[in-house]
């Protein structure tokens, strides 16, 4: 039975014969497609017919692309690779799939660092990397449709060609979807204004296992008919349900963007100062990232671009505004932090004066991202620690490492205004610096995960900050959307205890 052909182009199939014996072998062009499992050969004798010809990649086609984890973890081989064009091909797929068994993971731009979107042994790739139309915005409404597999900075670009803006920006923009960020609810530079993205969202729609498709677009600021099914796919890391359209929301486009970097003596002042602006400036304010010493010293030694202000600081902010009141905004913005600068809580700042300084100050605060990934043996982890306890976590957490490992390097980052710090250590122990972080984050009241979610690589942590009660509704919660345990299984919490 013939049910796979290769076009002359490169993006596409295999001609591939299903043998009596049940494996599956290139019939033309000869090439080196290893034998399929019989549940796959079941799975794409029962699609035959279904999908259009570049929907269906095999293993040795896809190569390393679809194992390779940003963090440079690879993945086991996929049984095949799945890339669906329409809702309704995605509802086929998994209706096949959960009657044959087939286990899925599901593949957005897999830029996330927990391990979610790495392929395990006997699972095929489910990839909406063909899905990635949007609509144009509703200018009245502020709202766009977008496609799952929609890269974020295409909606953010066609908010911005509309006059509006999108409020959720993430350093992975250009490769990270709107998929992906639904399932992992992205949050980014602006969630003190704009919220995470569970606040963007005003419905999806998304395929259940057994193929259902839930639709919810209406893009109703209100709606309180029943439950909002939605909502318990943001964050789900794809266990529940397969997103494949989000109705988003949109806000008015900024007349102003200014920001400031600062150095400052202590966490303490960075707090204050975040308490002054917030005070102050209320909406105005949004975004408020941090970064402590010894990172900003390290990462401006190798800085192509001029750093804003000197190293030896001991935390350094970059706080940013957004205003609609151009003759206004900055000279509130100014009066601000010349208090705090006369109030001895900020020691330095520049404030930037053209889109091309808020850039620059823009990019500094990237810089610490292209400098971690390029430092090699750094372990890392995004975590959640309420600011009134995290002068106790930063020193306690270091206190730990250090006492296993003295010569341990310690690099902190973060958006301090949502409490969430990325936290990254060198050290000969990598094991114990999990434990000694994990543990801290729990006796400070936080959450192991702020932003990348629990996947395959946080779950033996998840224990520690949500209780065996939560833990198991979440696990009765994916037995009744997902009962045979095809999507993303073994993410986030294994199906069975222990
Ligand atoms: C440089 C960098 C900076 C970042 N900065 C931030 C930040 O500031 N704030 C923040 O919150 N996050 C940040 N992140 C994390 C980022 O939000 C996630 O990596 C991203 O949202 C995941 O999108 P993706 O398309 O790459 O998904 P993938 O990595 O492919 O998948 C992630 C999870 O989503 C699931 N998934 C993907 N698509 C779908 C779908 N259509 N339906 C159901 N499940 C799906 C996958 O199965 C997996 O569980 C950053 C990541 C990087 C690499």
């Amino acid at each position: 039975m013939l049910y796979l052909q290769r076009k002359s182009s490169p993006d596409a199939l295999t001609i591939l014969t299903y043998h009596r014996s049940r494996r599956i072998t290139v019939c033309a062009p000869i090439a080196s497609v290893s034998a399929l499992s019989p549940l796959t050969a079941e799975l794409l004798s029962r699609l035959e017919g279904r999908l259009d010809r570049s929907a269906i990649v095999s293993a040795d086609e896809a190569g390393p692309r679809y194992r390779e984890d940003p963090d440079g973890k690879t993945g086991a081989r996929p049984e095949v690779v799945l890339r669906p064009r329409t809702a309704g091909e995605v509802s086929d797929i998994l209706r096949l799939c959960n009657e044959v068994g087939q286990r899925l993971v599901i593949q957005g731009g897999r830029t996330g660092l927990a391990g979610a979107a790495r392929i395990q042994a006997g699972e095929a790739v489910l990839s909406l990397e063909r899905m990635t139309a949007i609509e144009a915005p509703d200018r009245e409404a502020a709202t766009i449709i977008a496609e799952a597999g929609a890269p974020l900075q295409t909606v953010q670009d066609a908010a911005d060609e509309a006059g509006l803006l999108f409020g959720v920006d993430i350093g992975a923009r250009g490769t990270a979807t709107v998929g992906g960020n639904v399932a992992t609810n992205a949050g980014g530079m602006r969630v003190l204004r704009y919220g995470m993205y569970r606040a963007q969202v005003l419905g999806l729609e998304a395929v259940l296992a057994d193929g259902s498709i839930l639709t919810s677009l209406k893009g109703l600021a209100k709606d309180n008919s029943g439950y909002d099914l939605s909502q318990l796919f943001i964050g789900s890391e794809g266990t529940l349900g397969v997103v494949t359209r989000a109705c988003l929301r949109l806000h008015p486009k900024p007349a102003t963007e200014i920001n400031a970097f600062c150095a400052l003596a202590s966490l303490d002042a960075a707090i204050t100062l975040l308490a002054l602006l917030r005070r102050k400036l209320g909406p105005l304010l949004s975004a408020y990232e941090v970064n402590f010493a010894p990172l900003y010293d390290a990462m401006i030694a190798g800085m192509e671009a001029p750093a804003p202000l000197p190293a030896g600081s001991p935390v350094y902010v970059l706080a940013e505004i957004q205003g609609s009141e151009p003759d206004r905004d900055g000279e509130r913005f100014a009066a601000v932090l010349m208090q705090a600068v006369e109030d001895g809580v900020i020691d330095d700042v520049v404030v930037s004066q053209s889109p091309r300084e808020f850039r620059a100050l823009w990019a500094v605060r990237e810089e610490a991202n292209r400098f971690l990934f390029s430092t090699a043996g750094l372990i890392g982890v995004d975590v959640s620690i309420p600011l009134a306890k995290m002068a106790t976590f930063l020193r306690e957490t270091e206190a730990a490492i250090k006492a296993i490992d003295w010569g341990a390097d310690i690099y902190v980052f973060g958006h301090l205004g949502d409490g969430n710090l990325h936290y990254q250590v060198r050290t000969v122990d990598p094991a114990a610096a999990y434990s000694g972080v994990y543990r801290g984050v729990a006796g400070a009241g936080g959450g192991v995960s702020a932003e990348h979610g629990i996947g395959l690589d946080k779950k033996e942590w998840l224990h520690l900050v949500r209780s065996d009660a939560e833990i198991a509704a979440m696990r009765r919660l994916k037995a009744a959307f997902d009962p045979n345990n095809i999507l993303n299984a073994g993410r986030i919490f294994d199906l069975a205890p222990g």
